[in-house]
């Protein structure tokens, strides 16, 4: 999407360990009328999958993914990353590397969420190495949902990810894909 790669262009920051700063529109502050139109891209690409729920991970997939959801008009089920009182005991837990923290915890989600009735468009942010992507998409296994496909907003095409998970069959639409990008702060996309 051309817009979003003019956003990242104007307002992204490149950091060290290959992470790209999007604070000012998607993970800190967040630019609501312009995640909505990226969330109506997704409905677009995804508008006849019948879709019953959308799926992300907390926190900064929460944004995008009720942006998207109110087009589909399902509700969103966020993963959890730490088990509190506000989360029962009976739940389907995956583990997950994070790629901006480098640790592994536990990500989990109610049985009573999500069921074999659920067909699932997983959301993200971002897709690097694909570890939060092969967790959601094991959550969904457990559930024993049909996952219609992933939509990712950035998806930096020059780590494995999304490759490896297009080859387990899985449907990725990503709105934009970073070919590759440098400390000065130059960010190239693929024009697919
Ligand atoms: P993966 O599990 O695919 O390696 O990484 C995906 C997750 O890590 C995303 O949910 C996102 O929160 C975070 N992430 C990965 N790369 C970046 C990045 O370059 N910038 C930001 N802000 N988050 C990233």
């Amino acid at each position: 999407m051309k817009a979003l790669e003019d956003k990242i262009k104007a307002e992204g920051k490149v950091y060290p360990g290959k992470v790209l700063k999007v604070g000012r529109f998607l993970n800190h502050q967040i630019d609501v009328p312009f995640m909505a139109k990226l969330g109506e891209e997704f409905y677009n690409r995804y508008k006849d999958d019948n879709i019953t729920k959308i799926l992300t991970v907390e926190a900064s997939g929460i944004g995008i993914a009720c942006l998207t959801a109110q087009f589909f008009n399902v509700p969103v089920l966020f993963a959890k990353k730490s088990k509190s009182k506000n989360i029962g005991d009976d739940c389907f837990v995956v583990q997950v590397t994070s790629y901006t923290k480098g640790i592994v915890s536990d990500v989990m989600i109610e049985k009573e969420l999500l069921g074999p009735e659920d067909r699932v468009l997983i959301i993200d942010d971002f897709l690097a190495n694909g570890c939060a992507l092969e967790g959601l998409l094991s959550l969904c296994k457990l559930a024993g949902a049909t996952v219609a496909g992933a939509g990712i907003v950035i998806e930096k095409a020059f780590q494995d990810g999304g490759a490896r998970i297009r080859a387990m069959g899985v449907r990725v639409e990503s709105l934009c894909r970073v070919k590759g990008m440098s400390l000065d702060g130059g960010v190239e996309f693929y024009e697919d």
